[in-house]
């Protein structure tokens, strides 16, 4: 049985010098959605099977494989079986070049290979900073900017809109465009790109503080809308009232 095996079947209590069921996990996808982006498929291959062989067999990041177990893994061109050492660390050299692992020793054909988990590879956990980093930033930056009071972003808004009014389609101009708020200001809508909507001035006045949706089909039913201009509208504002609540 392997490690993680026996951990996820709670056969073995977790160990403190290895690596938890967790964190086993999180690392697995690390390699699919980083790894993969730094070294070539052959390395990521090999790269694989050493994290088997360490991580999951055993929970710890250092392993004593002979050079042909790790070369049955990989095929030559001519698809034979590599199991001389040059050819091995050769095709490996991707995997040393971006420290993924590193041969501690040499036990006559056997090395002992420290494997590193792709949080702890230096161009993987650049490729993890960044992608965390704007997952965390972006949906509020993008938020909470003001695009009422912005003459610029005004005008973004009224672009994003396709310079229609979205209540009625009718077309806008910069000169007679008026911003309208989904969630009215008295009830704690804010200035965001989301809760902001251009519309013409006859729709701003009179869905005053109403339901958008309620508006929109009430423009339907007196015929300013087709079906599908409805429909269409109805779930363009949906869309942008489900990001406001996120
Ligand atoms: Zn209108």
């Amino acid at each position: 049985m392997s490690y993680i095996i026996d951990i996820m079947k709670g056969t073995i209590e977790p160990s403190a010098d290895r690596i938890s069921l967790e964190r086993y996990v999180q690392e697995s996808s690390f390699v699919t959605r980083y790894l993969s982006r730094v070294v070539k498929d052959k390395a990521l291959v090999v790269y694989q099977v050493l994290f088997h062989l360490s991580w999951f067999e055993t929970g710890k990041g250092e392993i004593v494989v002979p050079w042909a177990r790790v070369g049955s893994f990989i095929r030559s061109d001519q698809g034979n079986i590599i199991d001389d050492s040059t050819t091995v660390k050769r095709r490996l050299s991707n995997l040393f070049e971006y420290k993924c692992i590193a041969v501690n020793q040499q036990r006559g054909s056997a090395n002992e290979i420290s494997v590193h988990l792709p949080s702890d590879i230096p161009a993987c956990r650049d490729l993890i900073d960044r992608e965390e980093r704007e997952a965390r930033i972006e949906p509020q930056e993008k938020d909470a900017r003001d695009y009422y009071s912005d003459p610029e972003r005004r005008l973004m808004v009224l672009a994003r809109d396709h310079h229609a009014c979205v209540y009625c389609t009718a077309p806008l101009s910069e000169e007679n465009f008026v911003l309208d708020h989904l969630l009215p200001v008295a009830r704690g809508g804010t200035n965001r790109k989301h809760n902001l909507v251009a519309a013409c001035e006859v729709c701003n006045r009179r869905r005053s503080d109403s339901d958008p949706i309620h508006f929109l089909r009430e423009n339907y039913r007196q015929q300013l809308l087709s079906q599908d201009e409805f429909l269409q509208q109805k779930q363009y504002i949906e869309v942008l009232l489900g990001e406001s609540v996120g």
